[in-house]
């Protein structure tokens, strides 16, 4: 066997006619049913040949890309000593995700989630000085997260493949090249892998750091929500800055009106005859010190969790019963007479508000015409809403449209986060010993590759972009044994491999139909279907997976159609590869 043409006839990937019943999305249904993954238990994948060649392909490029825009690849472990998360700080805060063992002598260690302790200790000693600086160090490696809820299949498995990579730099203005270098490989290895993506705004204020973007394959299925703007503006619906309008309430005496059966805004905003976002919306929450804190932000928003850990470090609702043990009236929340000791929180919006509706922290009643300052007091103002679609754009003013995404990557400015508390330093021009200002950046490989298929498949299988595909070409003799159809396919499948393609052979002695319904599954770009009746006008038919497009050609044009088509490739122009075998 030359050129490495895949073999149908040995080749492992047993495909499937139905779908397995566990599986939860297409891209989970179809990389099992076209023999590209198994599932070993909960999050756990193992990769069969064909998947793999995907894997290998996406890592290559994001390798390719890493290497171009100046990073260098290493290995770290995989198993982690729990001595490097305690001088993080993270061993206690990173809570359940994170799977803790204990060896022979009982040291304790993790499987590694992500790898900032590591790298940061890493260099410690060995980076010294600001001469050594940039460095962008990476690797492509397993993760493990024990995540509450593994679901759609790679998309949120335990054990992933993830590319991650750790800048250093002097200062702020290194770490922004650096960046910006990484946002750059990150838009090309989207754009090799075929991907419909956007680059969004993500929220950074956990890690403390002053920027983050996130890279979102857009599809219907996506987990992450996100607004965007024709003028271009996009963020995850977490980070988007919200600027609620509500309405005053025309009162200004503090006044308690009776509002029986009222629990909800709608039913307050009906029971006044004003709309919801004359209403304050109450929710009752605990902070980091166990304090209870009840926020408030216009009826017609809904409250943004993470924007509320950032503002008391965690994102802690209270129960029913908790409420009630603290003195708290569920449907009827509001700051005038709290219980002593329960803090308040706004939506900055309500700042300006002259007269707010609320609860009068009784069942039963709420009041109108509750002034700041002179019937109570907020501690603590933040933007704490979630951005709704249609609200105003917050560069350009226009309505933001909503849409759903697969978040591969995601870049981060970490600044000293971790260099400070590890107390990992170098010596600068002046002598002087100062922190690392440092990035990470992570990408999701395995993500990816379900991400491809979630964007591109059809109900008849996978359709796999050029750029990833397990083979670009898959040959598929009707008959096979014969001396006229399986040499000719082997001919043209030899010929396509020489100029430089990855070919697939269907030397299975299968039924046609079962053939082209494989074929279909597994989503080679391009088909090259050999009959004895078309080789007796030296002709075969080509089939385009993605368009579903047939035509009959002549195989000397085929091949030199094929030379084109590879030159197409190199040079980049990686979606319409095969478009001018069609014109
Ligand atoms: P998510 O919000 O989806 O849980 P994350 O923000 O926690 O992801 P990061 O810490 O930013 O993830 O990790 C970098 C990349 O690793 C992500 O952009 C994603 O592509 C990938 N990734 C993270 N968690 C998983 C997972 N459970 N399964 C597969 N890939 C993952
Ligand atoms: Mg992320």
């Amino acid at each position: 066997m030359t050129n490495n043409i895949i073999r149908m006839s040995t080749l492992y990937a047993p495909t499937l006619k139905e779908d397995p019943s566990d599986a939860d999305i297409a891209s989970a249904k179809l990389l099992i049913r076209a023999g590209m993954v198994r599932k070993e238990a909960s999050g756990l994948y193992s990769f069969l040949p064909l998947g793999m060649r995907v894997l290998r392909k996406i890592e290559n490029i994001v390798r390719e890309e890493m290497d171009s825009h100046g990073g260098q690849e290493i290995l770290m472990p995989f198993v982690q000593p729990a001595e490097l998360w305690h001088k993080s700080g993270r061993w206690k805060v990173y809570g359940d995700e994170l799977l803790r063992l204990t060896d022979r002598h009982g040291n304790e260690f993790c499987l590694g989630p992500t790898h900032e302790e590591v790298i940061t200790d890493l260099v410690n000693n060995e980076l010294r000085s600001y001469k050594d600086l940039p460095k962008n160090l990476y690797h492509i490696q397993l993760k493990f997260r024990d995540e509450r809820r593994p679901r759609f299949g790679l998309l949120r498995g335990r054990e992933f493949i993830m590319k991650d990579a750790y800048s250093f730099d002097a200062d702020e203005e290194g770490l922004e090249k650096s960046y910006q270098l990484m946002r750059d490989a990150y838009s090309k290895m989207c754009e090799r892998m075929g991907l419909d993506y956007r680059i969004v705004q993500a929220d950074s204020g956990q890690i403390g750091g002053s920027g983050s973007e996130e890279f979102m394959a857009l599809a219907e299925t996506g987990e992450a929500e996100l607004v965007q703007c024709s003028c271009g503006y996009a963020a995850d619906v977490e980070a988007a800055e919200c600027a609620p309008k509500p309405v005053a309430y025309p009162a200004t005496q503090l006044e308690k009106i009776t509002t029986p059966g009222v629990h909800t805004i709608a039913e307050l905003a009906a029971h006044l005859g004003c709309s919801e976002a004359a209403c304050m919306k109450a929710f009752a929450c605990r902070d980091e010190e166990g304090c209870i804190w009840v926020l408030f932000v216009p009826g017609d928003y809904e409250v943004n969790e993470v924007k509320v850990e950032n503002l008391i470090g965690v994102f802690e609702p209270l129960t029913d019963d908790e409420m009630k043990d603290a003195g708290l009236v569920k449907g009827s929340m509001g700051p005038v007479g709290l219980p002593a000791g329960v803090k308040v929180a706004a939506d900055i919006s309500l700042r300006d508000m002259p007269n707010w509706v609320v609860g009068a922290n009784e069942d039963g009643f709420h009041y109108v015409g509750a002034q700041l300052g002179r019937d109570f007091q907020v501690e603590k103002w933040a933007d704490l809403c979630m951005v709704r679609e249609g609200d105003p754009c917050p560069v350009c003013g226009e309505p933001l449209s909503h849409a759903r995404g697969i978040e591969v990557g995601q870049i981060f400015k970490l600044g000293d986060k971790y260099s400070r508390p590890m107390d990992v330093k170098f010596m600068d021009e002046s002598g002087e010993e100062r922190y690392f200002i440092m990035g990470c950046y992570g990408v999701g490989v395995s993500r990816t590759l379900a991400a491809a298929v979630e964007q591109s498949h059809d109900e008849n299988g996978i359709v796999w972009p050029f750029g990833i595909a397990p083979a670009h070409i898959c040959v598929i003799p009707l008959t096979v044994g014969d001396d006229t159809v399986q040499p000719a396919a082997e001919r043209l499948a030899e010929k396509a491999a020489e100029l430089g393609f990855e070919v697939a052979i269907d030397d299975r002695s299968e039924r046609a139909g079962v053939k082209f319904a494989d074929a279909d599954l597994i989503g080679w770009p391009l088909q090259v279907i050999v009959g004895k009746r078309g080789l007796a006008e030296g002709k075969v038919e080509i089939k385009r997976r993605r368009t579903g497009e047939r035509r009959d050609v002549e195989i000397t044009a085929l091949m030199e159609l094929f030379g084109f088509a590879y030159r197409a490739s190199r040079s980049g122009n990686l979606l319409n590869v095969f478009d001018g075998l069609f014109k």
